[in-house]
């Protein structure tokens, strides 16, 4: 995957006024400089930060907003109140904003000098209540934002201002994200299914349709060295190649399938895709369900959804993005069986095969079996569990009239047996607060069997993210107690209602 966020940027915008003189205004623009300057070199804030003039009047502050929204490499803006600004002058630009906005309530210094203060002092420093006043007016005109409180130098509080930033990206790569689609659903299931215009509408993406043939047709034009070369790279990274490739039948299959990788990839490429879906009921012309191509494709930063799963695959596309640089992967996951063991309560979470291999905790290991279903060839696959450590499940469904976005933490545990039989990555998790309340409560929510498994993002970036997007969002952790949370989604239903 390309540098995601290379060429992005925010800006920091200090609002202000006149009133001071022109000596506050200066210190203004020197102390707005200097904490611009320190947060865009902190390595949780993955775009560069921007210093902006601090605005001073209405006009000012019109222009710097429609600067931005004509900006394509600016993903938002962090503003500041340094000294009071008096908030009418605002509302005619953040009512033209169109991107995201942050509003960090900081001030320049950390401690009160309390021997030395006086009224100079007092007049620069007014965040505590210039902060109110611009929240005040945020809160009138209903602009959602993101608050962050806190000294600029604080840990908590980059690591904000970093999770806003992803979240900004990812609302970029949503807008113009392209899904191919292999075939369509599989047949009778509901939750892949959706509007794809209305997701259009909201989110930008687009989902564009093929016929399987398209597929195979791209897959038949790839060279014999492209698949040898391909074969060589799996030597690289996968200790068990050579057995295979000393296995004329299994070798054959390897081939096939790094011809599908290659085809794959090259038909996403050449039209602009980066992301997609398949189905096994559907694999006319291919003669296996792509399992290794489908892995390292995810591996590469390709989104997956598998079985037509278009709003997955859009949503891993999207997370691999905003969560590039963090360690741990992400990847499709479906919650396939439970350990209901009253001291246990686990979930074992796999697929028929397409799991990515960025969520490995060891390297993986290539092996060909039988499938049991489709009744192609035994496809290849990569083998591997993820390891130990806090995780989340995202689904996004479609419920008609608009999306939400339902999000659970787990704690991804090493399982006590190695599951020799197991022929499918894995990840294994429990879930919080208790499988019990979890399970009622993303059932009661609609939540998929299909999801996207993180193990570098965390709940914030998703909160962020959605509310960005306008959409809503169900948590379920270790707070969830099932009353409020089925109030929640009742009052929900009336807060998130649109005027059609
Ligand atoms: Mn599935």
């Amino acid at each position: 995957m390309k540098k995601a966020f290379e060429n992005f940027e925010v800006w920091f915008v200090t609002g202000s006024q006149h009133l001071y003189g022109e000596e506050a205004i200066n210190r203004v623009t020197e102390d707005a400089q200097e904490i611009a300057d320190a947060l865009d070199a902190v390595a949780e804030i993955p775009v560069r930060v921007v210093c902006k003039n601090a605005v001073t009047t209405a006009d000012e502050i019109l222009k710097v907003c429609r600067e931005a929204n004509n900006t394509p490499q600016c993903l938002g803006l962090i503003c500041w109140m340094h000294t009071f600004s008096p908030a009418k002058m605002w509302i005619g630009g953040l009512t033209e904003l169109n991107k995201p906005f942050m509003h960090l309530h900081t001030q320049s210094n950390r401690n009160l000098p309390w021997e030395d203060i006086d009224m100079d002092f007092m007049n620069l420093n007014q965040s505590a209540h210039g902060g109110r006043e611009f929240g005040f007016l945020c809160t009138r005109l209903g602009k959602t934002r993101k608050v962050v409180a806190g000294h600029w130098q604080d840990k908590d509080v980059q690591q904000q201002i970093g999770k806003w930033s992803r979240a900004a990206r990812g609302v970029r790569e949503l807008e113009s994200l392209k899904v191919a689609r292999f075939g369509d659903n599989m047949r009778n299931v509901a939750v892949t299914e959706g509007d794809k215009v209305s997701a259009q509408a909201e989110f930008g993406f687009t989902v564009s349709g093929y016929g399987m043939g398209d597929l195979t047709n791209r897959i038949e034009q790839v060279s014999d060295s492209e698949v040898e070369n391909l074969v060589s790279a799996y030597a690289q990274d996968y200790a068990n190649t050579e057995e295979i490739l000393a296995d004329s039948e299994r070798a054959e299959s390897l081939r096939r399938e790094a011809r599908i990788e290659a085809g794959l990839q090259a038909f996403l490429d050449e039209g602009g895709y980066t992301a997609f879906t398949d189905t096994f009921e559907d694999l006319h012309g291919l003669s296996q369900l792509p399992g290794l191509a489908v892995q390292r494709l995810m591996a590469k930063g390709y989104g997956f959804g598998a079985e037509g799963d278009w709003k997955t695959a859009a949503l891993l596309r999207t997370m691999k993005v905003m969560g590039e640089g963090i360690t741990g992967g992400t990847s499709f996951m479906e919650d396939y069986t439970y350990d209901l063991k009253p001291d246990k309560n686990l979930v074992l979470g796999a697929h028929m095969l397409e799991v990515c291999p960025t969520i490995a905790g060891q390297q993986p290991s290539l092996h060909v079996h039988p499938l049991g279903i489709g009744g192609k060839e035994d496809p290849v696959r990569l083998i591997f569990s993820a390891p130990e450590g806090p995780a989340l499940n995202a689904s996004l469904i479609d419920l008609g009239h608009r999306f939400r976005l339902i999000v659970n933490e787990v704690e991804t545990i090493v399982p006590e047996s190695d599951l020799p039989n197991l022929p499918v990555a894995r990840a294994v998790w429990r879930l919080q607060p208790d499988l019990k309340t979890a399970a009622e409560s993303w059932i009661l929510a609609g939540g998929a069997h299909h999801t996207v498994f993180s193990q570098n993002l965390n709940t914030e970036h998703l909160e962020d993210l959605t509310e960005m997007l306008g959409i809503e969002l169900v948590v379920i952790d270790s707070e969830t107690r099932r009353r409020s949370f089925k109030n929640e989604l009742r009052w929900n239903e009336t807060a998130f209602r649109k005027s059609c």
